[in-house]
């Protein structure tokens, strides 16, 4: 059989623990039987971060301005336990942080759906995308615990200062920043994502507490969209509006979804992982970074799964969830199959989608989504890791040899 060529190397990127064994299965078993893989591989396990001081991120993100499009394993963020486990020099910072603030942009996440598995809120009928401002806010934020108490001040490049509190004894004391540039660029590409998904876009953030904060948010959303994209909108009858925080909850939790929610960094992480378990389970979620450039990097939406590598470096049998990996690999190689115009690219990352969902619906699984399931006639097989790989590639090549 002929390989599928690729024009251009995918930006490669390896993680950690389970996921990382999972990475190379995925490779083994549904990529490179099918795939001539081109990729420009950098390896951010954290014994190489450690081995590089951490230089690999940065290159790594460098790497996505280059070619466009990268692809990422879970990695670990480490911790006063994780030095001590991995005989770290320092704790490093995580390299999702590292490299979202290199490339900037807006985190989309979307519930892979699958027939059999409902989702929690009954009247969900279609996926909730979620769109995560990635720079800012309390992630980039300064914090100091002080002590002794007494007045805390912030100073502006124009010499004045602004009293933050005068603590009567011991607190806390947290600042943020975030910058026109990216929200603005966060707002172009939520803009852009509705048009590309037709969809319409809600935006909520808590703009009646924070009167300056939050609300540079909101007018900045409303000028660019009323300058920038409401003819687009309107011609392809899709909407965007504004909402507090807390009516958007109230409004998603009653709504039959099949529409974009942005939200600022912190909400967006909280929602996500919300949205996540309602639908199903984190392990079903795609996740792609896209840069105001037009820069894309897919990854899951879930850790390194360390319960599931302990057991597996001990040799027993683990069941792990490789959907939302294998949805940022075949994210990423549509993506490359687009710009390259490599039609037998994209094919290939929709059949590898269909694949999967169909072994799933079909009743086979790993273990996390048996409680799940339930469809007449169908009778549910818990499959291990890497049985569950196996049968993906049977109905992959169905889809590719046989049903042509
Ligand atoms: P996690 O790896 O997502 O796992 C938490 C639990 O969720 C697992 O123990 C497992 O539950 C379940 N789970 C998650 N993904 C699953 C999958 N694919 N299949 C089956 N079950 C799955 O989160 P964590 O334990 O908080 O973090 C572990 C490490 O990952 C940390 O070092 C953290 O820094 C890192 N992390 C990385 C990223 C990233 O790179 N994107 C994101 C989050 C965390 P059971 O144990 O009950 O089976
Ligand atoms: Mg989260």
């Amino acid at each position: 059989m002929l390989k599928i060529q690729m024009k251009t190397p995918l930006v490669e990127i390896d993680g950690d623990e389970m996921t990382r064994i999972i990475w190379d299965k995925i490779k083994k078993i549904l990529l490179n039987p099918y795939i001539d893989l081109k990729t420009d591989y950098y390896d951010l396990g954290i014994e190489n971060r450690e081995i590089t001081k951490d230089i690999v991120t940065k290159q790594a993100a460098e790497a996505i301005k280059k070619y466009g499009v990268g692809v990422k394993c879970a990695t670990i963020t480490p911790n006063a336990e994780r030095v001590k486990e991995y005989s770290l020099s320092q704790m490093w910072k995580s390299p999702n942080g590292t490299i979202r603030s290199i490339l900037d942009g807006t985190v989309f996440r979307a519930p892979i759906m699958i027939d059999g598995i409902k989702p929690i809120i009954p009247c969900w009928q279609q996926p909730i995308i979620i769109a995560r401002h990635a720079y800012g806010d309390v992630y980039s934020g300064v914090e100091k615990y002080v002590p002794e108490g007494g007045k805390v001040y912030l100073k502006f490049p124009d010499g004045s200062e602004l009293l933050v509190k005068e603590l009567s004894s011991s607190g806390v004391i947290q600042a943020m920043h975030n910058s026109d540039a990216s929200i603005k660029s966060f707002a172009r590409s939520c803009f852009n994502f509705a048009l590309d998904k037709k969809m319409d876009i809600w935006f909520s953030a808590k703009d009646t507490i924070s009167k300056i904060y939050d609300h540079r948010f909101k007018d900045i959303f409303e000028e660019i969209f009323s300058t920038e994209f409401k003819e687009a909108f309107s011609e392809l009858n899709i909407n965007y509006f504004y909402t507090l925080i807390d009516d958007a909850i109230a409004r998603v939790i009653r709504s039959k979804g099949g529409f974009i929610w942005a939200c600022k960094n912190y909400d967006g992480d909280v929602m996500s992982d919300m949205l996540a378990t309602a639908f199903g389970s984190l392990a079903m979620m795609t996740s792609v970074l896209v840069s105001p450039e037009g820069y894309y990097e897919f990854e899951a939406a879930h850790g390194t799964v360390t319960r599931h590598y302990y057991n597996y470096i001990k040799g027993m049998e683990t069941s792990t969830n490789s959907v939302a990996t294998i949805f940022a690999w075949s994210g990423s190689l549509r993506k490359r199959g687009q710009l390259d115009n490599n039609n037998t690219l994209i094919d290939f990352a929709s059949k590898l989608e269909n694949a999967t969902i169909e072994t799933i619906s079909s009743g086979y699984m790993t273990k996390d989504l048996v409680p799940l399931f339930s469809k007449d006639d169908i009778k549910v097989v818990s499959l291990n890791t890497i049985d569950f790989l196996y049968k993906v590639q049977e109905n992959l090549n169905k889809a590719l040899f046989v049903m042509k």
